[in-house]
């Protein structure tokens, strides 16, 4: 294996250091990189399929807080064969996920036919999934899978009423939509996409409400008593606007800044009507609890319309196209890498 080239998107940094303010430029191609210049690992991996995430397009157009260096190979998910195993628990051939931790921030990512990760990382693939369905769910799946978990033992049932989803045709809310409702949930999808209600309500959704009525600020601090919960993929004024109508202690969790990262609310939603707001991170979860959400996903959540989500490309359509529309929000669902 080892000397052995293989192709990988590489971001690189060009810095202007004759302007007065030092100025950054980054630029993006596919080039042929060599196995022995990845990271040390216990475990190489030869990519099968990678997917497509917003910290995935930040990465790639040189955002400092998500990678630090360049140049760089982004990809926060892979799904893949193992190459080659310095760790007992991992046979060379054996199907195996990888998302979150380090990988495509500072460690070389997916969007490659190769990565090497330490074996702490990496968990294998679980029965009834397949590499290519992995990869439909990736890093958003598994957020949304974390995020309903989180509503659920929060005290969320599907009979205390209606759930928003927003950001509902991206990545996790898209996977969300359809997730809660496999699980019984009555579902209210907010989309800026006039075009999508269609996918939406194939998706499972009851109802579909814009993103515009929902950025309308009344200036008052509380509304009328409405969502029993809502699993928001957006932050800002969306997030802020929707807690003024959750239900006497009813349940949100928050994942995502698409909208914005600040969230101009009051206290009032909290002390007066006991909601309970829950932080989901998907990248630092223990091996315990990813092992869980992926058997899950596998298994008793696993969605019905998953094909139905997936976009299918190459790295050269990647780059040239869905790394410019999701930093755009319009990707419909979820673009899945083919290696
Ligand atoms: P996507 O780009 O796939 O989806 C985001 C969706 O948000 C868009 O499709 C669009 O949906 C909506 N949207 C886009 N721009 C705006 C805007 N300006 N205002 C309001 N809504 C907008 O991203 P992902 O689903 O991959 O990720 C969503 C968020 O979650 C991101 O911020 C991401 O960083 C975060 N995230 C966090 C994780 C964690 O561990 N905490 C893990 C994974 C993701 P529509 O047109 O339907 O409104």
């Amino acid at each position: 294996m080892n000397n052995t080239s293989f192709n990988a998107l590489w971001v690189t940094e060009t810095v202007d250091e004759s302007a007065t303010k030092k100025k950054s430029t980054f630029s993006r191609a596919i080039i042929e990189r060599n196995i022995d210049d990845l990271p040390k690992g216990d475990v190489l991996i030869k990519v099968a399929y990678s997917s497509l995430n917003y910290k995935d397009a930040l990465s790639a157009t040189g955002n400092k807080g998500v990678t630090r260096k360049y140049p760089h190979t982004p990809g926060i998910d892979v799904a893949g064969v193992v190459a080659q195993s310095s760790n007992e628990d991992f046979k060379e051939g054996q199907e195996v996920i990888v998302t979150g931790y380090d990988l495509g921030m500072n460690t070389a990512g997916g969007f490659a036919e190769f990565i090497r990760v330490p074996a702490e990382w990496v968990v294998k693939l679980p029965q009834n999934l397949t590499l290519q369905e992995s990869m439909i769910y990736g890093t958003a799946g598994f957020t949304a899978a974390l995020s309903i978990f989180k509503l659920q033992h929060s005290g969320l049932k599907p009979e205390q009423g209606e759930v928003l989803v927003t950001g509902a045709t991206g990545g996790v809310g898209s996977v969300a939509v359809a997730m809660l409702a496999k699980l019984g949930y009555h579902v209210v999808a907010a989309t800026g996409k006039t075009e999508s209600h269609e996918f939406l309500r194939q998706l499972g959704t009851k109802e579909i409400i814009s993103r515009e009525a929902l950025q309308e600020d009344s200036k008052r601090p509380l509304l009328k008593e409405h969502w029993a919960g809502i699993l928001d993929t957006v932050g800002g004024n969306i997030l802020a606007n929707a807690l003024k109508s959750v239900k006497y202690e009813g349940h949100v969790s928050c994942c995502g800044l698409v909208a914005s990262f600040e969230l101009p609310t009051t206290v009032l939603p909290f002390i007066l009507r006991g909601i309970n707001l829950l932080g989901v991170d998907s990248v630092e979860q223990t091996m315990e609890k990813r092992l869980n959400l992926w058997n899950l996903m596998a298994n008793d959540w696993k969605i019905d319309t998953l094909q139905a989500l997936m976009i299918e490309c190459d790295l050269t359509t990647l780059n040239e196209t869905y790394i410019d529309k999701i930093l755009q929000g319009q990707v419909q669902g979820r673009v899945v890498v083919k290696l």
